[in-house]
């Protein structure tokens, strides 16, 4: 059974206007790390906010981990995204008022299940913590760090409690090109770690041959199936 499974899909913002995410059929098996592309405006991100349920299609069906979104309530999704998925949006969405360390505990503390997974949760930031580089960073305020450190924050976040799936958006726009490189490398090594499907969508081609799969969303997105 696949990991995420689409099948005609179809969503637009207003009543009348046209599809914006128009996707006949899909599938990602787990442990892949998929690179999607597609220019600014072609709707990467509407399809993300699709995928962590934050939207509702109008047509068609999405099946996450052998549930379907499609037929769930609002309240059912948003704990299906805080067990199962972790984000790292191109805005990071930290709490500015909040220490590094408590950032990355807010997924744990958003749901049980992702808290079940952790065994000792101090010692498990720690762990991410030195994985991405933050070790001596845990005490600072958020708003002190450089772009580079709070995207690492916000990937530490995401992947607390060993989420099945990371939707990455832009999350490496801000960084130079060796700092992307990295940032990418550093996400994978945790996700292989933990088995867990990383879907990353990016105008920037350049990061694509490092990941297992790639698709262009405009072909995905238009009716047009790989
Ligand atoms: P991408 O992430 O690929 O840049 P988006 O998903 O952000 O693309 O946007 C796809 C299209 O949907 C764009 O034409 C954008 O203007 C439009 N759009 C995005 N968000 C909204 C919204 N909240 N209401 C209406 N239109 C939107
Ligand atoms: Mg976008």
């Amino acid at each position: 059974m696949s990991l995420i499974q689409i099948r005609n899909l179809q969503f637009r913002y207003q009543g009348s206007g046209p599809w914006i995410v128009d996707i006949p059929e899909i599938q990602f098996q787990k442990g892949e790390s998929v690179f999607i592309y597609g220019p600014s405006g072609s709707g990467k991100s509407t399809w993300l906010e699709i995928l962590s349920g934050v939207l509702v299609p109008q047509k068609g069906e999405l099946e996450i981990l052998g549930q379907k979104m499609t037929q769930m309530s609002g309240p059912e999704r948003d704990r299906f995204r805080a067990d199962h998925l972790g984000y790292v949006f191109q805005s990071f969405n930290l709490i500015p008022y909040l220490s590094v360390q408590e950032n990355i505990e807010l997924s744990s503390h958003l749901s049980s299940r992702r808290r079940s997974q952790i065994s000792d949760l101090s010692k498990e930031v720690l762990h991410l913590a030195e994985a991405l580089g933050l070790t001596e960073l845990l005490q600072r305020r958020v708003t002190d760090l450089s772009v580079g450190q709070q995207q690492r924050v916000a990937l530490a976040r995401a992947l607390l409690g060993k989420p099945e799936i990371i939707l990455a958006d832009e999350p490496t726009s801000a960084l130079d090109a060796d700092t992307r490189q990295k940032f990418i490398e550093l996400l994978f090594r945790i996700a292989k770690d933990q088995g867990t499907t990383v879907l990353f969508v990016s105008h920037d081609r350049s990061l694509e041959k490092l990941f297992s799969r790639s698709l262009s969303f405009v072909d995905l997105s238009q009716g047009k199936s790989p």
